[in-house]
């Protein structure tokens, strides 16, 4: 006997029960992103393999070792499916020139695929929700941008999310922090891991990044950048400040907050969490005003973010914000010939008024029907049998209100149906 077919291990299937926190969230996300004016940019998910490389870098662990990359079988192209989105949101903004008359909002949903080892909060199938803008070079879209998370996270009635912040400077700063923090790092050499030895002349500052336990007293006392920023940065970092003081945003400044690559400038920030253990960052971005122009554009600011969607249903689910498993409006009951060729066409009339029918599929006796029906949460059974096909009749029975006058059953003609059931949504209290 042949083995059932499972899904790729870290590629989770979302079941009904759980999906609709995931519908909810999206919408939530929506009307969210309207409310600050960003716009969706739909982008696909398989991308060239080069751009993720160019855009990620290849020092990252990203491309080191998590990208499902493949060659087209067609043409032999190198192709990868995206483990982010920023890189395809800026080749789609540079391919079709968007950001050349205006400024920017934009942001995409969706999944994203990384060769990770699967564990809580880390899959190899997941889901982004991001965020990027164009054309703006001042702190007020940086501010913005995190305010914007803030407002999610109470959105959501999440509380436990915490701002980090940093600032990287610009690319001549780095440098002669680079050079220092290479050699603090060369005087612990027995202490780096593998990962960090790699990186300690390719992208030193990522080591500061690492989640490794046993380096963490050293990175600690590993020298800061903040001291190497010049006023021109120092007036962005603090323009960003000021925004979230005047709104009282709290935040923390994690001098050990940093992205590795030469594009990324000034804001760096992190949202976090203590509920999800050792996976608890659930929102990342920052400043890359080198990227647009390092993928071939023209010279155009931009800053992000990126959010992990499981992390924040797992978030949701644990504070308890799932939603209340809805039922239908209607669950269409109807037995024998006569009654079953009139069924469709009511069912259909009734979803014309918008009212949402479960009809019954299958057959079965009218107990059996109305347990279902039961069963189905709807607030009404429409029963049609012989006798009511016979007449141009249904009976309306209330299957959610007992004890009021309300739960009486009745006979009623079938142009009458969908108005008596609207008027029970919009004088019920249970509407
Ligand atoms: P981590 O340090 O946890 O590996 P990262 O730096 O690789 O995170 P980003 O590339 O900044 O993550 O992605 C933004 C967000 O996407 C993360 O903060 C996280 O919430 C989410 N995320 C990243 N990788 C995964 C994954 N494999 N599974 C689920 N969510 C993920
Ligand atoms: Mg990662």
């Amino acid at each position: 006997m042949s083995q059932n077919i499972q899904s790729v291990r870290g590629m989770n299937d979302i079941l009904p029960g759980e999906s609709e926190l995931w519908e909810l969230f999206e919408e939530t996300i929506r009307s969210w992103l309207k409310s600050y004016g960003y716009k969706p940019i739909r982008l696909p998910i398989v991308e060239p393999t080069p751009l993720f490389k160019r855009a990620i870098g290849e020092v990252t662990d990203i491309v080191e070792k998590e990208m499902y990359s493949f060659e087209d079988s067609l043409n032999g192209e190198q192709l990868t499916l995206r483990p982010e989105g920023t890189a395809g949101c800026v080749r789609a903004v540079i391919q079709h020139n968007l950001a050349a008359q205006r400024p920017q909002r934009l942001y995409y949903m969706g999944q994203m695929f990384r060769h990770e080892r699967p564990q809580k909060g880390r899959y190899r199938q997941f889901n982004q929700v991001g965020v990027e803008s164009f054309g703006f070079s001042g702190p007020d879209i940086d501010a913005e941008q995190i305010l914007m998370g803030a407002r999610l996270w109470d959105d959501l009635g999440l509380d436990s999310i915490k701002l980090q912040l940093n600032s990287l400077g610009q690319l001549e700063e780095r440098a002669k922090y680079r050079a220092e923090l290479v050699t603090y790092f060369e005087k612990y050499a027995t202490l780096l891991d593998e990962d960090a030895k790699r990186r300690l002349y390719s992208n030193p500052l990522r080591i500061l990044d690492s989640k490794n336990s046993a380096m963490q007293e050293m990175i600690a006392g590993a020298p800061q950048l903040m001291g190497h920023l010049g006023a021109e940065s120092m007036a962005h970092f603090e323009g960003v400040q000021q925004v979230l003081r005047d709104v009282g945003l709290p935040y923390e400044i994690n001098p050990r907050l940093v992205r590795g690559l030469d594009y990324y400038n000034l804001t760096v920030f992190e949202w976090v969490t203590d509920r999800l253990g050792a996976q608890g960052t659930v929102c990342a971005g920052g400043r890359y005003d080198g990227l647009v122009e390092q993928l071939g554009g023209k010279p155009t600011p931009a800053c992000g973010f990126a959010m992990g969607v499981e992390r924040l249903v797992t978030l949701i689910r644990e504070s308890g914000g799932d939603p209340e498993p809805e039922g239908t409006d209607v669950y269409l009951v109807h037995q024998g010939e006569a009654a079953s060729r009139m069924a469709p066409r009511i069912a259909e009339g009734l979803r014309d008024q918008g009212i949402n029918v479960l009809y019954n599929c299958g057959g079965g006796s009218f107990k059996s029907q109305m347990k279902k029906a039961d069963a189905s949460g709807a607030l009404f059974a429409v029963i049609i049998g012989d006798d009511e096909a016979s007449a141009g009749e249904v009976t309306l029975k209330p299957l959610r209100a007992e004890g009021t006058e309300r739960n009486e059953q009745k006979r009623i003609s079938v142009d009458q149906v969908a108005d008596e059931i609207m008027n029970a949504f919009f004088d019920g209290d249970d509407a």
